[in-house]
């Protein structure tokens, strides 16, 4: 089918790259491991939330709105990414940030402040129990200065934002074409769950038969089913008329592996930050210790397993981070490493 979609502003430089990662796949018994760099959507406006912001920010736009308000943890990539979007279309930026300031003045945040984005920090407490009455608050302010707000939840994954990773669905499909290979696999991180929907919901509309794994970063199994479950259903309501038809009888296959958060969100584990400088001098790709390095990591552990040993392909989806990285640089490189 040809998929119809809504406005969208240029913002990701695609298509991004794709390829064999050679050596990693020389080391298991198994499917040949290829990766699509979204990672490589920019540079500092990079990652899998420009995908999504392209949708995100025509939306608002054509809403005439004048501040982009969004919020996440204080390194969140969204909430830069965000930033730098509404920068580079002239609009103002608000963030709703989730800890506390003097933590870190660097990576994300040291951006977020460069384009001028206004922070506002809360407590974890207060985030969790009132981050509605908070989008509410600021969104009053703005109004009584007669500004408009256009409201992102966090990490842009809604309905509209959906959009971007069901356009890379179409991306990735030309990938299989151009390498003639049929993947049995896609594995992403997943954190908010945008773009797991986005390519579980694409590739199910374009009828690829291949199974879109998410790797949580947070959260389980139970939490990101009846999340996905929920955006493709807004989905569905906003842009094909409320027709869930379009899933089909058996509806969507969501699957999400949980094991691999270790202590948290955001906390990294020995494990994990051995895996990531292995990858970057066995391949030179640069993984994060919240999002990419575990779910990379979960990949391979499993290929250790040899649970994929029947498989051709499978794809790794790199969806960024890099600025995310810099705050854990005490525990990356040590003189032993
Ligand atoms: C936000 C993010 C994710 C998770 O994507 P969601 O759409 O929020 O599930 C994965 N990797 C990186 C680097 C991210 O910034």
């Amino acid at each position: 089918m040809s998929i119809n979609y809504p406005e969208f502003k240029p913002l990701a430089h695609l298509p991004t790259p794709f390829r064999l990662l050679e050596r990693l796949t020389d080391e298991f018994d198994g499917p040949r491991i290829w990766i699509k760099c979204d990672d490589q959507t920019g540079c500092s406006l990079t990652g899998n939330k420009v995908r999504k912001l392209e949708f995100l920010v025509a939306e608002a736009i054509s809403e005439n709105a004048d501040v982009l308000v969004t919020c996440g943890g204080l390194q969140s990539n969204h909430c830069r990414a965000t930033a730098i979007a509404a920068a580079q279309h002239g609009l103002q930026s608000h963030l709703i940030l989730r800890g506390d300031f003097e933590s870190y003045k660097e990576g994300n945040l040291l951006l977020d402040y460069l384009v001028g984005a206004k922070c506002s920090f809360y407590s974890s407490r207060e985030y969790l129990e009132r981050l509605q009455d908070i989008f509410t608050e600021v969104s009053r302010d703005y109004q009584s200065s007669g500004k408009a707000c256009y409201l992102m939840p966090t990490g842009g994954s809604n309905a509209t934002g959906m959009w971007g990773y069901i356009r890379a669905s179409e991306e990735l499909r030309a990938d299989f074409v151009q390498n003639n290979i049929e993947p049995e696999y896609v594995v992403v991180s997943t954190g908010s769950g945008g773009t797991q929907a986005g390519l579980t919901l694409g590739f199910h509309l374009l009828k690829q038969a291949t199974q879109v794994v998410g790797v949580a970063a947070c959260d389980n199994k139970r939490y990101f089913s009846s999340k996905i479950q929920s955006d493709v259903a807004e989905w569905c309501e906003k842009y094909a008329a409320g027709d869930q038809g379009v899933l089909g009888h058996e509806g969507l296959n969501i699957e999400t592996w949980d094991d691999y958060i270790g202590p948290g969100y955001a906390k990294s584990y020995p494990e994990l930050l051995e895996f990531i400088r292995w990858m970057a001098r066995l391949e030179g790709v640069i993984l994060d210790p919240v999002y990419s390095g575990k779910a990379f990591y979960g990949l391979v552990s499993q290929l250790r397993k040899g649970r994929f040993k029947d498989c051709k392909d499978i794809v790794f989806v790199h969806t960024g981070g890099i600025y995310g990285l810099f705050p854990f640089a005490k525990s990356l490189v040590t003189e032993s490493h």
